[in-house]
């Protein structure tokens, strides 16, 4: 058994100061030499134990992986080859996963390591093992490789929404013969990874790849399709043995403050979708124009607001994180708070808004915001805020609402016979199948806002249901 380490291998940073000025990504990753040294912490718990594995919502074969980079640490190419052969046998995206995870809250939550030190850092080695595969080429060769082996099995699978859901379930399909074609309704493929999630944590070339990784199997993806406008979905029962609903959960959650349709107010949908999806941060160059004034709120403490908050401060902005709990009850995770606070994004907690100012013009001016205190802890664990009647007024030139999203609910409508429960998630079984036969659904459209291995772990679950489903087992 190695020695135990308690410190773990830290991967490279850019510094706050200058990161914080460009959309470049922060986290460098690790060196193959500095992985090896992180991989040497890992005990390698025996599979059956392994409280690593059981973590992690699609089941990595997490010691067999950092294994593999242990064995072969003289042949860097093998040991990464190898390693990406374990991890793809549950998982189609691990640059991905690798880099958004959270980690903490899964797989390194629970490792053994973590009860006497630093948990070993599973999530930057898997990233590290999908970049340095990217890299080289490696995952291209062994994908030409394996896709050689497929026997098509003259069924066709049509998949709705090409977020981490859909892709997963996609990759998973076409690994087993189907003929599968991904519609999606805007022009580029990935839903979140895409248009929500910022540059700086993912790089879109990073969604390219994977994506491109997808395709490689034979999964076509046709951008620019609404399903429930530009094709029906009964057209789709018609033409396909199932079909697999991914849409996600894209509407925004706005609390109807007074006030809150000033100018300068945006949903964090629509901001980071401007700024990620149509670079908005690169306008005139790019058509698409944000306006980003000298000082800009950010409502709400999750990803979405870290995300909003540290995309405004690289668009230029002093920016305000206005949350109505305390730090300790933020749901983003703890690496983007510590990365916002670094970068000088201000916090200011125990705060809500009452309302909305504006000028004569129709501009956002300010917020007033009502003190908090923490009272009991609610449904969800967390100390629930109360109003103390006590107010402030806040300048602000932009606020941006990150205090949540639901499932689109107009293009349930248009789908007869899809049972969706009061909050506009779709209801499906212990297999993910919906009300309607033959068809399945998973990720943010059943669950709400989730995580993207949660819904990578519905694509997984739904492709084996589907292939069960059409080949008469189930
Ligand atoms: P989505 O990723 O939402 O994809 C759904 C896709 O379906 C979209 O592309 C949409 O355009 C398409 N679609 C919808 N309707 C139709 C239709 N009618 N026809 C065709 N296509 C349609 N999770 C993490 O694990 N870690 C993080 O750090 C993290 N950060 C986040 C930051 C932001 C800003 C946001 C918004 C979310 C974040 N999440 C994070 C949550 C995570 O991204 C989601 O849980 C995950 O993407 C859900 O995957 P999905 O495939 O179900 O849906
Ligand atoms: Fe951990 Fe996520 Fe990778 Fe699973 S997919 S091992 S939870 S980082
Ligand atoms: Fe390694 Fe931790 Fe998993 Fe054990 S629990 S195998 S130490 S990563």
């Amino acid at each position: 058994m190695p020695r135990l380490i308690k410190e773990r291998i830290l991967t490279r940073e850019r510094a706050p100061e200058e990161r914080a000025k460009d959309f470049g990504e922060v986290n460098l990753g690790y060196t193959f030499e500095l992985a090896v040294r992180e991989a040497e912490r890992c005990l390698q718990c025996p599979v059956e134990y392994a409280p690593c594995i059981k973590g992690c919502p699609v089941n990595i074969d997490i010691p067999g992986f950092i294994g593999k980079l242990r064995e072969n640490r003289d042949t860097p190419e093998k040991a990464v080859r190898d390693a990406l052969e374990v991890i793809w046998a549950c998982n189609s995206l691990p640059a991905l996963t690798g880099r958004v995870c959270p980690q903490e809250d899964q797989c390194e939550g629970v490792c053994v390591v973590g009860k006497v030190g630093d948990a070993v850092n599973i999530g930057k080695l898997e990233r590290f093992v999908a970049d340095y595969a990217r890299e080289k080429g490696i995952d291209i060769g062994l994908l030409r490789e394996n896709s050689r082996t497929i026997r098509k099995n003259g069924k066709k699978v049509a998949v709705i929404g090409s977020g981490p859901a859909g892709l997963t379930c996609a990759a998973e399909l076409a690994k087993v013969g189907y003929d599968v074609t991904v519609f999606e309704a805007l022009h580029k493929p990935g839903g979140v990874l895409i248009y929500g999630i910022p540059e700086f944590r993912l790089p879109k070339e990073v969604v390219k790849r994977e994506i491109g990784n997808v395709k490689e199997l034979g999964v076509r993806i046709e951008t620019d399709v609404v399903v429930g406008r530009t094709v029906t979905f009964e057209e789709l029962l018609r033409e396909y043995d199932a079909v697999f609903i991914g849409t996600g959960a894209g509407t925004p959650r706005i609390y109807p403050w007074p006030g809150v349709n000033f100018n300068g107010v945006y949903s964090a949908n629509e901001f980071l979708t401007r700024v990620n999806l149509m670079k908005a941060y690169r306008f005139p160059e790019y058509d698409t124009p944000v306006k980003v004034g000298k000082r800009v709120a950010v409502i709400g403490g999750g990803n979405v607001a870290m995300d909003a908050a540290r995309s405004a401060l690289r668009l230029g902005a002093e920016v305000w994180v206005l949350y109505r709990r305390t730090r300790k009850e933020m749901t983003a995770r703890e690496e983007e708070i510590r990365h916002a606070e670094e970068e000088g994004v201000n916090f200011m907690f125990l705060v809500s808004p009452k309302r909305f100012i504006g000028e004569e013009n129709g501009n956002l001016k300010g917020i007033e915001l009502e003190k908090m205190e923490l009272g009991e802890p609610d449904e969800s664990g967390r100390r629930r805020p109360v109003p103390t009647g006590e107010t402030l007024v806040m300048e602000f030139d932009n606020a941006v609402i990150a205090i949540g999203q639901t499932p689109n609910r107009i293009f349930y409508r248009s789908v007869k016979g899809l049972e969706v429960d009061e909050r506009g998630r779709i209801l499906v079984d212990e297999n993910l199948m919906t009300s309607i036969p033959g068809v399945f659904a998973g990720g943010d459209a059943i669950r709400g806002e989730a995580t993207v291995i949660l819904a990578m772990g519905d694509g997984r679950k739904a492709a084996k249901a589907i292939h069960d489903h059409l080949s008469g087992v189930s």
